[in-house]
């Protein structure tokens, strides 16, 4: 008697347990969503070079790799164009992202000037239909999120964008030849770039609770 009531507890735990396991597994709105992570630029292609000791394309992977995290421990399907420091071609990157059957395309740069004050946060989307709303959605949260000036959503005819088939934006998240950003994405903690990850990670998520 006393082991039917223990297996018939343990099973009650078991279920309630398993209930906790998948209440918890589908409460994010990215759980099961197919993601492609652009990483922007990569090997002979640096990107800016404007802050002393960290290139554009490290810190775009950097960032990168912390937003698959994020998607990951959602549940997640991830896919990321460029795992590591290779030249990447649009070709190579959109064929990867519709072969994938992705449902968004983030791409992921820091923006580069050499004027060292220039500061902020753009987004930029490639067709208007497909692009714009998916744009405007990480945006606004890169804008809330960051902490930099808000210079808008623009046009921009890239070929990852044109070519890949789902909603896709570059996120020129922040400026890495900014003098205090550069600082901040050098000091050694990784802090600034989890900043950018997990605001991108919170657009993501935007976008598919809508
Ligand atoms: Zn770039």
């Amino acid at each position: 008697m006393i082991r039917k009531f223990l297996s018939v507890t343990l099973l009650f735990f078991a279920f309630v347990l398993i209930d906790a396991i998948h209440v918890f597994a589908a409460s994010s709105p990215v759980t099961s969503r197919k993601i492609v992570i652009d990483p922007g630029h990569g090997g002979t292609d640096w990107g800016s070079t404007e802050c002393p000791g960290l290139a554009e394309k490290d810190a775009n992977l950097d960032i990168s790799r912390r937003l698959q995290e994020l998607l990951a421990n959602d549940g997640a399907q991830v896919l990321m164009t460029r795992t590591d420091d290779s030249y990447k071609s649009n070709n190579d990157r959109y064929t990867q992202a519709n072969q994938f059957g992705g449902q968004v395309l983030v791409s992921v740069h820091l923006n580069g000037s050499t004027n060292h004050t220039k500061n902020g946060t753009l987004g930029l989307y490639g067709k208007r239909n497909k692009d714009l709303e998916f744009a405007k959605t990480l945006h606004q949260r890169m804008v809330s999120e960051v902490g930099v000036p808000d210079l808008g959503i623009t046009n921009f005819a890239s070929g990852v964008l044109l070519k890949a088939n789902m909603p896709a934006t570059i996120a020129e998240t922040v400026f890495i030849s900014n003098t205090a950003e550069c600082s901040l994405l050098t000091d050694g903690t990784g802090n600034r770039q989890q900043k950018i990850a997990q605001s991108l990670y919170y657009g993501i998520s935007d976008w598919f609770a809508r």
